[in-house]
């Protein structure tokens, strides 16, 4: 290895926690569907910063959005209104059941809003929290208690008490597991981490029903799943229930950093001054970019191409399962998160396959180890989608043999 990349690589290693397993690639910079790398190589944004850039690298109108609010106020603190976390706030909630929502930074961070206030909300005694195996909540040690994965918890226990994990899509265990402790059951309706796995529709109303009998909080995790990803503004409205909480962020801000809790106005009413805060959360600068994304996202249009393209990306992944029949069983999604799910076989090589794509200049990645994931910028071309499944075709057939 030689350039710049190669140079930087030496000096990230240096002093920079190796928490990444990283490519051999230092990204400079982003336009649309596009990433070029320190030496100059172009790469097909095919994961979009893991579900973030939904509207691809540096849109022009949330990139001015960002610029201007940045040349007006930067920050202050939460103790102080802004305007773009007003019209943000009205955004969500005039597009989705909720009345009221808490502004954070992240992911992770929203779930901890989310899980104080199912706890504060069912008051003192009631504080367990069921989530699924297979399910990803982030990386905090609440969140990562909640995160239904062994391998997340490893070396970091004792997780924090009251979460436990109920199998994946098991009504009668779950059913099993509510306690008179309980006080919520946590999900998120297509699992991304552990492999683009999509929650059954009737399991989906069993747990509603679930809640009602026990007088459960339903939170629903729509961190990757939320602000368009899989055709509809939100997953769940494509699955006919309603949660009670909700927790979004990675395309909330087309990369900014920022994250929000949705509810009801009659739950958010246990949340009051000094309950729970954030000096960050809900940045002037990072709402603007989100009243920005949401505005393009929310467009006439706009969802229905998201769900034309999702077709069009499953259709070009069941055929190409096909046709490598020992490496692919299926492809499975809704929208723009789509798996191809890999057989025993594709799955040995299925980070070699990842590897090989990214020479080829495509990114994407090995989602739990099952499926190649693809989250492409919402934004794609077919005939993007196109170069995609041509060069995921190419790198098959080396693998078939
Ligand atoms: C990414 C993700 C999180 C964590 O978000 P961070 O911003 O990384 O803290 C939580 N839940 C789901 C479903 C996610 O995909």
């Amino acid at each position: 290895m030689s350039g710049q990349n190669a140079s930087w690589a030496e000096r990230s290693k240096k002093v920079l926690i190796g928490t990444y397993a990283r490519y051999a690639a230092a990204m400079v910079k982003g336009d649309g569907c596009k990433l070029t790398d320190a030496d100059g190589r172009e790469y097909l944004d095919c994961l979009s910063g893991i579900a973030v850039c939904s509207l691809g690298h540096c849109h022009p109108v949330v990139t001015d959005a960002i610029c201007a609010q940045a040349k007006e106020l930067v920050h202050v603190s939460n103790l102080y209104d802004t305007l773009p976390q007003i019209e943000l706030a009205e955004l969500l909630t005039e597009n989705s059941f909720a009345e009221q929502i808490f502004l954070a930074n992240s992911g992770a961070e929203a779930n901890e809003a989310a899980i104080k206030l199912a706890r504060i909300c069912a008051g003192p005694e009631r504080y367990g929290i069921i989530s699924l195996t297979g399910s990803f909540h982030g990386r905090t040690l609440a969140t990562v208690a909640a995160t239904g994965q062994p391998k997340f918890h490893e070396g970091f226990e004792p997780m924090p008490d009251g979460f436990s994990h109920a199998p994946f899509g098991n009504l009668n265990v779950l059913d099993a597991m509510i306690a008179n402790q309980t006080c919520a059951i946590m999900c998120e309706p297509l699992q991304g981490e552990s492999g683009v796995r999509p929650l059954d529709v009737e399991y989906l109303k069993g747990v509603v029903d679930l809640c009602r009998k026990h007088d459960l909080l339903l939170i629903f995790d729509e961190i990757q799943t939320g602000i368009g990803r899989t055709g509809t503004f939100f997953a769940y409205e494509q699955l006919g229930i309603v949660p009670d909480i909700m927790t979004v962020a990675k395309a909330l801000g087309n990369g900014l950093p920022i994250g929000a809790m949705l509810t009801r106005k009659e739950l958010a009413a246990s949340f009051v001054p000094g309950t729970h805060g954030s000096t960050f959360g809900g940045n002037p600068v990072a709402a603007a970019g989100a009243v920005a994304t949401l505005k393009i996202i929310l467009e006439d249009g706009f969802l229905q191409s998201v769900k034309e393209k999702g077709d069009y990306l499953q259709a070009g992944l069941t055929d190409l399962a096909a046709r490598f029949p020992d490496l692919a069983s299926g492809a499975r999604g809704m929208g723009l998160i789509r798996g191809l799910v890999l057989t025993e076989k594709g799955i040995e090589h299925g980070a070699d396959m990842v590897n090989k794509l990214f020479e080829k200049g495509v990114l994407i990645n090995f989602a739990g180890n099952v499926v190649l994931r693809f989250l492409p910028p919402l934004i794609i071309s077919r005939e993007e989608i196109d170069q995609l499944l041509v060069a995921l075709g190419e790198v098959l057939a080396e693998f078939e043999a």
